[in-house]
């Protein structure tokens, strides 16, 4: 999908109001909270802007219902697609995932961070540092001209001295008018290969890394991946658009 300036700039203002909704839900992060509190924030603060949230009721391919949620909220070995509940509550050293979509005008955007709860181990610091770090990497090889497996070799060659786990069975994938869109982005991968960049694309990066392995395993919730061993994980997102020059980051 190529999308035109029309387009670009309703993406742009959705990109902006999704960043913002979502850094005020972060703020809101402390030990105690429990994750549908901060469901609950994310959709007024959506709706109050005019727009509407992207994941609530939203049936991705192979889910069996749709996603009852806003926000989904990842905690410690929780990959992503968490789904938020007044029984799960924040404690202090805990890492915390929040990705959420937003819809306005029509059109999609999508993002993540992981944030601490209260003191956190310097593990899991570095553990968020080397995964958004690895994030700028991407975007930083995402260019006109290049390929998909450009975008993953950056992201692969990054991560690999830290010894973490990419998560291999998700990854990014185009956004816009639909929540997800081709092209499919691995997280790791050979430059040169796959689908070509060209400017006018929107996509979402999303680098997972794991502490440990990068095996990963569906929860009997329908939704939450988690480690297989039980380590933690990390992700950020951030949705961007390929330009004649470096990628722009909508979501900022
Ligand atoms: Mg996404």
């Amino acid at each position: 999908m190529i999308y035109k300036e029309k387009e670009i700039q309703i993406l742009r203002k959705g990109g902006q109001r999704l960043s913002s909704v979502l850094r005020k839900v972060a703020k809101e992060i402390k030990p105690g909270i429990s994750t549908k509190e901060l469901d609950n924030l994310a959709e007024k603060l959506i709706r109050e802007g005019g727009d509407e949230p992207a994941f609530l009721n939203y049936t991705p391919d192979g889910a069996k219902f749709p996603y009852p949620a806003t926000l989904c909220v990842s905690i410690n070995n929780e990959v992503v697609h968490g789904i938020p509940s007044d029984k799960r509550i924040l404690k202090d050293g805990d890492i915390v995932g929040l990705d959420l979509g937003l819809k306005h005008a029509g059109f999609f955007t999508d993002m993540a961070m992981t944030v601490p709860v209260g003191g956190i181990d310097k593990e899991a610091k570095k553990l968020i540092e080397i995964t958004e770090k690895s994030l700028i990497k991407g975007i930083a090889a995402a260019k006109s001209g290049g390929f998909v497996g450009d975008i993953g070799e950056a992201i692969e060659n990054f991560v690999k001295p830290h010894g973490y786990g990419i998560v291999k069975i998700l990854g990014g994938h185009g956004v816009g008018k639909k929540v997800h869109e081709d092209p499919y982005i691995p997280n790791y991968g050979k430059s040169g290969t796959g689908p070509k960049l060209v400017p006018g694309m929107v996509l979402a990066l999303e680098p997972m890394l794991n502490e440990g392995r990068d095996k990963v395993f569906l929860d009997n919730d329908g939704y939450t991946f988690k480690t297989r061993d039980g380590k933690r994980s990390a992700h950020f997102e951030h949705t961007i658009l390929i330009t004649e020059s470096k990628a722009e980051i909508l979501t900022s």
